[in-house]
Formats: structure tokens, C-alpha cells, sequence
């Protein structure tokens, strides 16, 4: 008997859903126990369907970090496409995690995403009570019965993703989710997403924690070019494109020292997950209405048809 990979090897998709900041990424980040998907306290940061992968024995997890689903705005193109980008990865699943902010109750938009839900009854939904460090049982418990009422999920799990509590039982509940197969991934990969779309989130993640209120997320981050030199350095170059001339000032800040700021934050992070030097290099340009040309998303694999 050979013992190839195949053998007794299971491994299948997990996709995440659910409202903007119900805590997604924390909690990928915190099953994958590394910086994959970018956590802000900014609703709307995650915009691609950034990929971590666990390892549980012979089962390999990979789970589908979607953008939150929310009511799109008619006319907003981009918001469409996340929406779609969301459920489109809930079609191929072979599990499906509802996140809920707990904290929250049950709010209009988990109301209507378990209406939509509802439309595909064959699919197995786990509902997954996050943020239970900010509630008291009595509320959580009352919560889950009241969701277990109006829709029928497979199972019910309460968590912390930002304390890591409870999510072990919810992997568990994944793996064995996962159809018998062999591995699609290498297994010490942790995510697929390229190391320039990597680097690219990373600065917009610091953007976003520098700037809060005041900058929209009308902004996008892009790795113009990437170099690697003998000495085991890379120079990075990224073009933070924003809408408004305004916008430009606010990045740069009082003599640049905003930008500097943000740029020393990303680069010591990119520092510490490439374990190599980084010279890392930011441009502000301002593109003007960016969010409504399509050619200016597609970079990250969102159906601009949506
Ligand atoms: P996403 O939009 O669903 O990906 O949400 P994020 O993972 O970006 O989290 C949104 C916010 O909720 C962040 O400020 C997180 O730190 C916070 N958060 C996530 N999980 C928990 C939790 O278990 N407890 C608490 N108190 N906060 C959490
Ligand atoms: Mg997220």
C-alpha cells in the first residue's frame, strides 16, 4: 500500500458569508493563524475573494473570504459586482458559514440574507453567532433560538473570532463537510493571493486604520512594479489612486508626513510576513470616477457584468 496523498485525503470549499463587519476576515485570519484577508473596522474593506487554507489531519479546508453582502446601491457598479462576488462563491461551496455579529441582533441585513437563502433550500447552511465576548448569554441564546425559528440550519455555532474562542468545534464541523479527494493546494499554502495584491492591501488596510472617517472607500491601491535584488531586498512601487483632489491632501498630509507614516506601517509588516527588507515606494494620482469604469476592477476578479 502506497501512502500518496489521495489516499484518505479530503478537501473541499468553505464559503464565509455574511453582513459587512460581521467578522469575516477575523475570523479566517484566526483559523488560518496568519494575516491573509485585511481586517478593518471600515465596513466595505473586502473587496476580493481572498482564499486561506487549513489543514485538520487529512482534510484540507479552503475557505472563501467573501466581500460583505449588503443592498448594493442601483447605481453603484462596484457594489454590485462585490454583492455577486459574494453569492457567487456560495454556489460551489461545500459548506457555508452564515456570520452574524451577534452583538448586533438580528438586523435587516442578515434578515436578508437568510431570505435569499431561503431560495436555495438544498444548500446546508451553519449558522455562526460571532462577538459573543461583547454579550450576555441569556441575549445569545435567545438569538440563536429566534434564527433557528426562521430559517433551518444544519448546525449553530457561537464564537469569538477576535478572542479565538469556540471556532475549533466550527472547523470541525468544515472538515468534515469536505468531500474525500486529494489536496489542490500544496500543504503549507496559506492563501493563493499573490504577494503584489498582498502588498497592496496591506497599505490600503493602513490607509484605511490612519484615515477612518475621513477618507470614503473610494480608493484603490495598486503594486505598479516589484523588484527583487541579489541582496535579498525587494523595492516595491504602489500607486494609491483616490478620487478627489482633496482626497490626494489628506494622504500626503502635512508635509507628507501622513503618507511616510502609512508607508513605514506597511512596509514593516510586509517586512515581517516576507521576512526579507522592503524599500517600499507610494504614489498618490487622482483618478476621477474610477468606481464607475469597469477596466479599473477587473484586477481583482470581480464580474464587472454584475
Ligand atoms: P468582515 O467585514 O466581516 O470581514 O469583518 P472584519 O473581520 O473586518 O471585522 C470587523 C470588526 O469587528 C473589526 O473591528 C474586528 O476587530 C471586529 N470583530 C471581529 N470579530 C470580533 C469578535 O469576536 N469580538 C469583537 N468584540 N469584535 C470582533
Ligand atoms: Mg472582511
Amino acid at each position: 500500500m502506497s501512502d500518496s496523498v489521495g489516499e484518505n485525503t479530503s478537501c473541499g470549499y468553505v464559503a464565509v458569508i455574511g453582513a459587512p463587519n460581521a467578522g469575516k476576515s477575523t475570523l479566517i485570519n484566526a483559523i488560518i493563524g496568519a494575516k491573509i484577508s485585511i481586517v478593518s473596522p471600515k465596513v466595505q474593506t473586502t473587496r476580493t475573494r481572498v482564499m486561506g487554507i487549513a489543514m485538520q489531519g487529512d482534510c484540507q479546508i479552503i475557505f472563501i473570504d467573501t466581500p460583505g453582502i449588503f443592498q448594493a446601491g442601483e447605481k453603484k457598479k462596484l457594489e454590485r459586482a462585490m454583492v455577486a462576488a459574494a453569492w457567487e462563491g456560495t454556489v460551489d461551496a461545500d459548506a457555508i458559514i452564515l456570520l452574524v455579529d451577534a452583538s448586533r441582533g438580528l438586523s435587516k441585513d442578515v434578515r436578508a440574507i437568510i431570505e435569499k437563502l431561503a431560495n436555495n433550500p438544498t444548500q446546508k447552511v451553519a449558522l455562526t453567532l460571532n462577538k459573543i465576548d461583547k454579550m450576555k448569554p441569556e441575549a445569545l441564546l435567545k438569538l440563536a433560538a429566534e434564527m433557528n425559528e426562521i430559517f433551518d440550519f444544519e448546525a449553530t455555532f457561537m464564537i469569538s473570532a477576535l478572542k479565538e474562542k469556540g471556532f475549533k468545534e466550527l472547523v470541525a464541523y468544515a472538515a468534515k463537510k469536505m468531500p474525500a479527494g486529494p489536496y489542490m493546494y500544496p500543504e503549507d499554502h496559506i492563501t493563493d493571493m499573490p504577494m503584489r495584491l498582498m502588498a497592496a492591501e496591506l497599505t490600503r488596510e493602513k490607509l484605511f486604520l490612519a484615515l477612518r472617517q475621513e477618507l470614503p472607500y473610494e480608493l484603490t491601491v495598486e503594486t505598479e512594479s516589484w523588484e527583487e535584488f541579489a541582496d535579498g531586498s525587494v523595492k516595491i512601487d504602489q500607486t494609491i489612486f483616490v478620487a478627489r483632489e482633496g482626497h490626494k491632501k489628506i494622504i500626503l498630509g502635512q508635509g507628507g508626513a501622513m503618507i511616510k507614516k502609512i508607508g513605514q506601517q506597511a512596509r514593516e509588516e510586509l517586512e515581517e510576513i516576507m521576512e526579507q527588507r522592503v524599500h517600499l515606494k507610494l504614489f498618490v494620482k487622482v483618478r476621477e470616477n474610477w468606481m464607475d469604469k469597469p477596466e479599473h476592477f477587473t484586477l481583482w476578479g470581480l464580474d464587472n457584468k454584475a
